[in-house]
């Protein structure tokens, strides 16, 4: 490799060598729960028991700090795992944290639910509001979550200036970079502290694994967090690791086509009728448009959809998409459709994140963006025929 390998040779190479003792091209999956010691305390490349270390997770691990240049990544069993982990070794009872008002609701449900009970308060601000966040930062305030794209309605914030105002408070700034995935936003060069993933979604890529990933440079941090994750216990397995591995090397290439058939599916459901408003910031209507293109190197393959005939006109597009399969998630090959108020968010209905009863949530998929756009265009026209 060179000195300063683009993303994807870093993405294919990295962490992933030939076996030296085979030649194996493709590292081999080590399935095994503990390692020979030549002599008590006498270890080979330093692994012992499975949940400390195994080499096909530590493989991964090196890959996903590559992804962002990053000095260290760890590999967990989701990526709900993986911020419990992180807030895990940052908070103690008694601190609070500052969150989105559209933050992934199983990201909120963990705040709200178990850091609540233990004791950690949060405060729910605009993230596009620097005045309203600057507000909710105060001295017990250890951490700033930020999420951009949103789920679902994809609003854009400013990760430079945050992670600006996360400092002069003295927090520690994460940013989840689920949806935009390290090949199209880097939040670490844009001044944040952490990046979470859930790898579950476009680094997976392909809909058959769960996991998460911490990623960061601080070296204390990545102590703590890697404590938490060897004596909590929430580790990926061999094998998942493996498919995580095997997702990535791709990553860039799908990135692209997932954005380019999202960009034509924005622009078709623009202005249609029947459709009152496209949530993409690759539209030149969407209001986080420019920082979108300034932060991020392609506007990804989320979409929502608000339908005009309300609640009963999205559940019906969203049933009668066939290319599109019903389902929670994101980030696969496949194109998936979700209603977001009952089903992604159905826990977060009544609070400051409920998502209103006309979105449909799109994951644009990798499939022939024209089999997409009829399907999107029959839908709509058996949407509006029956009202
Ligand atoms: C899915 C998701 C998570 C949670 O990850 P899991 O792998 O499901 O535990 C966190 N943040 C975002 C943005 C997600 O989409």
């Amino acid at each position: 490799m060179s000195t300063h390998p683009g993303f994807s040779t870093r993405a294919v190479h990295a962490g992933q060598a030939p076996d030296r003792t085979t030649g194996a091209v493709i590292p081999p999956i080590h399935l095994t729960s503990t390692h020979l010691q030549d002599g008590i305390g006498n270890l080979r490349e330093g692994y012992e028991y499975g949940r400390a270390g195994n080499p096909t997770r530590a493989a991964l691990e090196q890959q996903l700090a590559a992804l962002e240049g990053a000095a260290h990544g760890i590999s967990f069993s989701s990526g709900l795992a993986a911020e419990d982990a992180l807030l895990r070794g940052i908070l103690k009872p008694g601190d609070h944290i500052v969150i989105g008002n559209d933050v992934y609701g199983g990201t909120y449900r963990l705040i709200a639910k178990i850091f609540d009970a233990w004791g950690v308060t949060h405060s729910v601000v605009d993230l596009g509001n620097l005045r309203e966040v600057q507000g909710a930062l105060r001295a017990e305030t250890k951490v700033l979550w930020v999420e951009t794209p949103s789920n679902p309605l994809m609003k854009v914030t400013d990760i430079a200036e945050l992670a600006e105002v996360g400092h002069a408070a003295g927090v520690t700034v994460v940013v989840d970079n689920t949806f935009a995935t390290p090949a199209l936003q880097q939040p670490l060069a844009l001044g944040a502290d952490v990046v979470v993933h859930s790898t579950t979604k476009y680094l997976g890529g392909h809909s058959d694994v769960i996991g998460g990933a911490i990623v960061l440079n601080d070296d204390a941090l990545y102590e703590t967090v890697r404590f938490q994750h060897f004596a909590a216990g929430a580790v990926s397995s061999p094998f998942d690791a493996y498919l995580t591995s095997r997702g990535i090397k791709t990553l860039d290439v799908r990135m692209e086509r997932h954005s380019a058939n999202a960009q034509k599916i924005a622009e078709f459901l623009e202005g249609r009728a029947g459709v009152e408003r496209v949530y993409y910031p690759g539209l030149e209507s969407h209001p986080g448009h420019a920082l979108a293109a300034q932060q991020m190197s392609r506007f990804g393959g989320m979409l929502s959809v608000a339908l005009s005939g309300g609640e009963k006109a999205a559940r019906r597009f969203a049933e009668r998409l066939s290319v599109f399969t019903l389902a929670e998630s994101l980030g696969g090959v496949e194109s998936l459709v979700n209603y977001p108020s009952a089903m992604t968010h159905a826990s977060v209905a009544g609070t400051d994140l409920a998502v209103p009863e006309n979105v449909v949530r799109l994951s644009v998929g990798i499939e022939d963006v024209d089999d997409l756009l009829a399907d999107v265009d029959g839908a709509l026209a058996r949407t509006s025929k029956k009202r």
